[in-house]
């Protein structure tokens, strides 16, 4: 391997940022871009918060509604490092989408809001990144206002969400008497100064030099000296390796509306995580150095361009070197695909790449070719990486076609867009009755969106109160009682799963059948 293809493999960094709305994932995105050349952006952000359209709305929903229904990547250079930042669209418009693109990055920034804690849609996010035991990075935002004591964040962030916390900067006050942050690491005070840059001080965390008191208000020097030593004391111990195996995460505190912390934050985000690693397949770990290309497809982004009806299967490359059209095999067909339109995609600007790294992530010009989960390779060998799990719905509708005359047209949209995995699919067992499943009530409205104007069925939707889904043995069925409160159904492979109607006749189910095993996550 040549040196210029090692540093190919180890500048990559390929991460997303979890939050929940509003927490400030967008700003810190933007102060994130300006620190890098940025080489390529999808613009995705800004311009739906200013009410114009942003240039990625490439769906004739997304127009409607101002919103951004896809995720984007934006990529940009910085240190010597191309980074990837994978963006997760958030509010209403969270969807199954949301989850599976955390299947395509390396690690996570968590964004939380200083004046607020834990949100919910940050435990969710969270709880996928656990899974997968990617690094957690978390940022706490807005110390520009008066918000929460920072051992009370931390705490939160160990109880709510299990997992251990290291602060690597600290804060020094809050709001109005907000005075900067202590790195532990380099033992340096950033000095906040409001719209001027930073200044940065030596301190060593115990002595007092001039240069301190010059900066920092002497009155509140001794409670930080105090709450420094609290905090080596009584607070965890730094592992890189609890870092890289998402057991720990290292907390810094900042402002990204001003641009406070954030450069630091990078810094060490850079050196504190890894870049792509080896990803289990059929055929055991395929490593990163693996000659071959090889990669998934994590997402299917229908009707980009709604006059041309075409498709996008974005790929997350894990291994080789991706070369435009190079030929590969899709071992779930055996089929032999020439890849000539490839695209980072980007919006208006859609570049087509040349070539690209375990890290990067493509888009694929698709005609129905591909599937979510789907391996391609090159080189000629066959495997297949592990599959995408699914992840269960909590909203349900059951669905028909209003004019029973296109039920042909009904059957086929169904059975495409639940392929695709818009949406998850249920059937009744003895009615056949159809039922949706989804994690945020966008996908329903995609959906229906999609099946009018592809399709030309308009939908009847009837609203369920189920808000769980939970796989079952096919053994167990027959010793179990179900009704409409624990609704039995099948998926689309015909494995059973109860629909609960809430988490009281979840529970009462799992005390009166406490062998029956019940899975939320039906691993493939
Ligand atoms: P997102 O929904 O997570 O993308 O959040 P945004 O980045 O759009 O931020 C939500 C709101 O919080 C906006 O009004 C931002 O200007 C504001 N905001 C973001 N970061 C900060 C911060 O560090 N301090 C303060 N005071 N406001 C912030």
């Amino acid at each position: 391997m040549t040196n210029e293809q090692k540093h190919e493999l180890t500048s990559r960094r390929t991460f997303a940022i979890i939050s929940h709305p509003d927490a400030g994932k967008t700003t810190l995105t933007e102060k994130l871009l300006l620190l890098g050349g940025t080489i390529r952006s999808a613009g995705t952000v800004k311009a739906k918060k200013s009410g114009k359209y942003a240039t990625s709305d490439w769906m004739e929903i997304e127009k409607q509604r101002g919103i951004s229904v896809t995720s984007s990547v934006m990529q940009f250079f910085y240190r010597d490092h191309h980074v990837n930042i994978v963006d997760t669209p958030g509010h209403q418009d969270f969807s199954e989408d949301t989850y599976r693109t955390l299947t395509a990055v390396d690690s996570a920034v968590m964004v939380i809001d200083g004046t607020k804690g834990i949100e919910a849609q940050t435990l969710k996010l969270f709880k996928v990144c656990r899974m997968r035991g990617i690094p957690i990075l978390t940022f706490i935002n807005k110390l520009d206002r008066e918000g929460r004591e920072p051992l009370e964040l931390l705490q939160e962030i160990e109880e709510v969400l299990g997992i251990e916390s290291y602060p690597v900067t600290w804060p020094i006050g809050m709001g109005k008497r907000f005075q900067g942050t202590y790195d532990r690491f380099e033992k340096k005070i950033e000095v906040y100064r409001g719209n001027e840059e930073s200044v940065f001080i030596d301190f060593d965390g115990e002595n007092v030099t001039e240069e301190l008191t010059k900066y920092i208000d002497p009155a509140v020097i001794p409670s930080l000296i105090d709450e420094l030593m609290l905090i080596d004391e009584a607070g965890n111990d730094f592992s890189i390796e609890k870092v890289k195996n998402g057991t720990l995460t290292p907390v810094f505190f900042g402002s990204a509306i001003a641009n406070f912390g954030v450069q630091s934050f990078f810094n060490s985000f850079l050196n504190l995580t890894s870049p792509p690693q080896s990803r289990m397949s059929s055929n055991g770990e395929i490593p990163i150095d693996y000659p071959h290309f090889s990669g998934f497809v994590f997402k299917i982004q229908a009707n980009m361009n709604p006059a041309h009806r075409d498709r996008i299967a974005f790929v997350r490359v894990c291994s080789g070197k991706f070369e435009r059209g190079m030929t590969v095999t899709l071992p779930r067909t055996g089929r032999k695909i020439k890849l000539g339109q490839s695209q980072q995609f980007l919006a208006s600007d859609r570049e087509t790449v040349e070539e690209a790294y375990p890290g990067d992530i493509i888009g694929l010009y698709d005609s129905g070719t591909y599937q979510i989960g789907d391996t391609i390779i090159g080189g000629g060998a066959m495997f297949q990486f592990e599959a995408l799990p699914k992840f269960p719905p909590e909203l349900f509708r059951k669905v028909r076609a209003k004019n029973a005359m296109k039920h042909k047209h009904f059957d086929k949209g169904m059975t495409q867009l639940v392929q695709e995995g818009a949406v998850q699919l249920y059937r009744t067992p003895f009615f056949g009755d159809y039922i949706l499943g989804a994690v945020g009530e966008l996908q329903f409205q995609v959906f229906e969106y999609r099946m009018k104007a592809e399709y030309g069925v308009d939908l009847e939707f009837t609203s369920m109160q189920h808000n769980s889904a939970r796989w079952i043995a096919k053994d167990d069925v027959k010793h179990i009682k179900t009704d409409s409160r624990a609704m039995l159904v099948e998926d689309l492979d015909g494995n059973p799963v109860l629909l609960f109607e809430n988490d009281f006749v979840l529970r009462t189910f799992t005390d009166k059948y406490p062998d029956v095993k019940l899975s939320t996550i039906f691993e493939g």
